[in-house]
């Protein structure tokens, strides 16, 4: 097999070979590159040990650096191109499931593959020969477009647990399906997720998300039980019947619906699959039979941010979740005083998502209520445009008074009142921006207080 490299890693390896030491490109690199795709970043696996390693290519005068030495690994920096070069390497003694406790390094290529997850990242090429080391079939795996565990399915989940989920995350970014024995491997050992830690979880969780085919990932960690062991809330809504006209879903349906029409944005793609996860907490049923579930917004943002916090995602994106699942039952009909004090509250950078949500959430009921909210759906959006062309960032310092203003020219004393005066004042211009002058708010300040006052 011809497979064409970069100048960069058939260097590395001339290197390598020149002091006697073997090397291939392994791992996504020569996966993408068989399939045609850019690879993202470049893995040599070699026997010469991390020190070697390191001797040899300073030697040369490339920049090393020793990554993580310990476990084989170290990167050298050829022209901009980055390799990490490591140590053909066995893992021994899996402890608490994350890290190997050891690691052993051998001398044969066909050792070190057969410590990795899955065949189609079993591969290994040596360049010099033009020779591809396939000992697990993956070759075929990845013209069959299978991911399939490598050896025993059960013995690598049991090793490391992540790789359940991160079967289902090459899935999800090459299209490919999961092996029926890997899967039922999965199912068995789904619930071992729970030992791996937060950060690890959520980044193939992330990647899962925004990958090509991300609805079929999301469906395999559904039908795999990997949701529910990342998400238990979710469960909640599985099977739970909405009783509405509008919803010919279940609360669980309904969302795997609505993400179908999320775009890939990681934050919109969180927030639709979060939106409706208080939906079964807030379940009541009206005269009328119908379901109700009053308040679910507001629920589903705190329980959001349980989620998201036990999963150690950043600030940010907590904070825009939140915000999204608290609005996102958006009521359409609005006019343009709701529309702004609407991007007052949610802040204007967020409401092009916020509108995503909505779209989505509207595309997964049921069928002939989508046709009236779409309608309504594109009437807003144009009111909307013309209440953000209008208007600045809808933000409290656009006020033509400040807190300075209130104590000087109002004479209030400087305490929290002067917050309260100006949140009345800002909701009074949110009403009707013609009011955000001087003169009229300063006296409108000191009525304010008058009334206040006399309330005690
Ligand atoms: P990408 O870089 O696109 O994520 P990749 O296949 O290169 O894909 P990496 O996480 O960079 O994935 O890992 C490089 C290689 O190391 C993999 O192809 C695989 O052979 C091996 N590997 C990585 N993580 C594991 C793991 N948890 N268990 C077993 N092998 C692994
Ligand atoms: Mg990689």
């Amino acid at each position: 097999m011809n497979l064409f490299l970069p100048e960069e890693v058939l260097n590395a390896c001339r290197i390598l070979a020149h002091n006697k030491k073997e090397s291939y490109v392994v791992g996504g690199g020569i996966r993408d590159l068989i399939l045609g795709m850019a690879p993202q970043d470049w893995d040599l696996a070699t026997d010469a040990h991390p020190r070697e390693v390191e001797r040899i290519f300073k030697g040369k005068g490339y920049k090393v650096i020793p990554t993580g030495v310990k476990y084989g690994t170290v990167t050298v920096h050829i022209n901009g191109v980055s390799l990490e070069i490591t140590t053909f390497r066995k893992e021994a003694n899996y402890f608490d499931y994350r890290r190997p406790s050891k690691v052993k390094f051998v001398t044969k290529i066909q050792d070190d593959l057969s410590r990795r997850d899955f065949t189609v990242n079993a591969l290994a090429y040596d360049p010099l020969r033009s020779y591809l080391c396939d000992p697990y079939h993956g070759l075929a795996d990845l013209k069959n477009e299978i991911i399939k565990a490598v050896r025993d399915a059960e013995e690598r989940f049991i090793e490391d647990p992540l790789r359940m989920l991160r079967a289902v995350r090459f899935s999800a970014e090459l299209g490919f399906t999961i092996e029926q024995k890997t899967k039922h491997a999965i199912i068995r050992n789904v619930e071992l997720l729970c030992k791996i830690s937060a950060e690890r979880v959520r980044e193939e969780l992330n990647r899962v998300l925004m990958a090509e085919h991300f609805y079929q990932g999301l469906e395999a960690m559904l039908e795999l039980g990997l949701l529910f062991v990342i998400i238990p809330e979710l469960k909640e809504g599985w099977l739970f019947n909405q009783y509405h006209p509008s919803h010919q879903y279940t609360v669980l349906t309904h969302t795997m619906e609505a993400m179908r029409y999320t775009p890939a944005d990681l934050t919109v793609r969180l927030a639709v699959l979060l939106h409706d996860v208080a939906k079964p907490r807030c379940y009541s049923r009206g005269k009328d039979g119908r379901g109700h579930f009053y308040g679910h917004n507001v629920l589903g943002s705190e329980m959001a941010e349980d989620i998201l916090r036990r999963l150690h995602y950043s600030n940010k994106v907590i904070k825009d979740v939140v915000t999204l699942v608290r609005e996102h039952m958006l009521e359409l009909g609005m006019g343009p005083a709701g529309q702004r004090r609407l991007v007052a509250r949610v802040g204007r950078r967020l409401i092009p998502q916020l509108l995503q949500v909505r779209l989505a959430d509207i595309m997964a009921h049921s069928r002939n209520q989508v046709v009236r909210s779409l309608e309504e759906y594109e009437q807003f959006t144009a009111k909307l445009e013309q209440t953000l062309k209008a208007g600045g960032d809808f933000a409290l310092r656009e006020l033509a008074v400040n807190g300075a203003d209130i104590i000087q020219e109002a004479g209030v004393t400087p305490g929290p009142l002067v917050g309260v005066v100006l949140r009345k004042l800002w909701d009074e211009v949110l009403e009707d921006p013609g009011k955000n002058n001087r003169v009229y708010l300063l006296s409108q300040a000191k009525k304010i207080i008058t009334t206040l006052n006399n309330q005690g």
